[in-house]
């Protein structure tokens, strides 16, 4: 029996509508690691959070816009633009009920950042202004073949994946983790020190800020994050 797998979804704006939209290697990552890939929908209806849920092994939250910055206790800077509130508190409120039933989930990118959220912590709204010294961490051209390295702590799940401290990986994030949330610890950083994994302490969560879901596309290797995600449901 194939694992299922919730994938999460964002709006894409037109003129005259307004349609659903995930990005299309998110659902081959997913189907090529042995899983069947559901993608759920911004709900309204919260009750409609816990089917999905009864439906899914584990829990794969995509990446997109800003996270408001409200919901950690902040206000915006002028570079915090792109934003989508009923996606953020419909996507807190999986987290929290996902968690709540131990379901495992991976994050990625904004993903990673929803769960920081969900779990108390914050983020550094814009790294060029807010983290001194940090390297680039926006490269559209080389998302399919890496832009920066981490360095992976020993204790976690990239070193269980990939068996090794540094790895090339692709950078598309202006945001990161400030704060860790509670009941997570890093799991990987940039040679300038941005976060750039962290994991659940007791608690099936995986998240990454680089896109394993695009490298896959490319380096056959990062489709493990996907096979260890879903093998281990
Ligand atoms: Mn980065």
């Amino acid at each position: 029996m194939r694992k299922l797998i919730g994938v999460t979804s964002e709006y894409r704006h037109y003129t005259n509508k307004k349609s659903l939209e995930v990005n299309n290697t998110y659902i081959r990552a997913v189907e090529r690691a042995g899983g069947f890939p559901i993608i759920i929908p911004i709900l309204e209806d919260k009750e409609n959070i816990d089917i999905y849920l009864d439906l899914i092994d584990g829990l794969v939250l995509t990446g997109g816009a800003d996270i408001l910055p409200s919901l950690f206790g902040e206000d915006p800077m002028k570079e915090t633009t792109s934003i989508c509130l009923d996606r953020d508190m419909m996507e807190l409120k999986l987290v929290e009920k996902a968690i709540e039933r131990n379901i495992p989930i991976l994050g990625v990118c904004r993903g990673l950042q929803v769960i920081n959220v969900a779990l108390g912590g914050n983020l550094y709204q814009d790294i060029p202004k807010q983290v001194a010294g940090a390297h680039g961490h926006v490269s559209i051209e080389s998302v399919f073949t890496g832009y920066h390295d981490i360095k992976i702590e020993k204790d976690s799940f990239l070193y269980e994946i990939f068996n090794k401290d540094k790895l090339l990986v692709n950078s598309l994030h202006h945001q990161a983790v400030k704060d860790l949330g509670e009941g997570l610890k890093v799991s990987a950083k940039s040679n300038d020190g941005i976060i750039e994994a962290i994991e659940g302490l007791d608690k099936p969560i995986y998240c990454v800020q680089f896109h394993p879901e695009a490298l896959a596309e490319k380096k056959e290797e990062f489709l493990n994050i996907f096979k260890f995600f879903i093998n281990n449901l």
